[in-house]
């Protein structure tokens, strides 16, 4: 725990402290805050998100609205409650530092980042999101999935873990068919739980048409099913009907979750 980068600024009666001094903390700006929320598909995420976007605005802070692998064509982050939002997709390989310092180019301030689907964010886009946030005192809020269907975590969301400032579990519940908070979000196919496949997609979104029934804006590493994907579906299921693959008494309806 010692104290780098700064002159000591504590007088002698603080020299066993590597905290600096309140004055000396006002002399540097105070870095951003990096929030994750996280929880299964259909939990309330984007809503939250397009409310934290509005909170800000109305206070006159600008913000600029990302999305990592929007399947529309037109970038949007949008609830199940009706409200939409134009996003900016970011790619595999943007950097999301210098999409920034575009705004900053024109003229235009950024004091927020809101990143939809942030799970599907590179490791390398989550330490660009840290060095804004630290650097450049920019406020970051990502939204997205956890654990993907095999219940590990996608890379984006560990390292997000690993860097974020808060960790916010969103409440909204959505429930397994047993009643229990679901956190799980199961690939099914033809009644029964898949336990192996690819979790994210690699490039190509644009180009890639999805048949599923699944309306549901985020379980989008299911692109790679081709083949696929008249059956391939989600549900969400708690810890025990996740590992047991007990997905009911019966199927869930096609689209039900979109309605959650
Ligand atoms: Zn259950």
């Amino acid at each position: 725990m010692t104290q780098t980068g700064h002159p000591p600024a504590v007088d002698a009666t603080h020299a066993l402290s590597s905290v600096p001094s309140a004055a000396a903390r006002g002399e540097h700006p105070v870095p951003g805050r990096i929030r994750y929320y996280f929880g299964p598909m259909a939990c309330g995420k984007s809503t939250l998100a397009l409310q934290i976007d509005h909170n800000h605005a109305r206070q006159g802070r600008r913000g600029l609205l990302l999305v990592r692998h929007d399947r529309s064509g037109t970038p949007t982050i949008s609830s199940r409650i009706g409200i939409t939002r134009a996003a900016v997709e970011v790619h595999e390989e943007m950097n999301i530092q210098e999409l920034v310092r575009a705004q900053w180019a024109g003229n235009q301030r950024v004091d927020y980042l809101i990143v939809d689907e942030a799970q599907f964010l590179s490791p390398c886009q989550v330490e660009q999101l840290a060095e804004l946030a630290d650097h450049a005192q920019v406020d970051v809020y990502c939204f997205g999935l956890a654990i993907d269907f095999r219940s590990h975590l996608f890379p984006g969301a560990q390292r997000l873990v690993e860097l974020a400032d808060e960790l916010h579990p969103v409440q909204v519940e959505v429930l397994c068919w047993c009643g229990l908070p679901g956190r799980f979000n199961a690939r099914t196919q033809d009644n029964r739980v898949l336990r192996e496949g690819d979790t994210v997609l690699v490039a190509d979104t644009a180009d890639t048409a999805d048949n599923t029934d699944n309306t549901d804006n985020e379980p989008a590493e299911d692109h790679e099913a081709t083949g696929e994907e008249s059956t391939v579906r989600y549900q969400v299921l708690c810890r025990r009907h996740y590992r047991s693959g007990d997905l009911g008494p019966r199927a869930v309806p096609a689209g039900q979750l979109s309605l959650a």
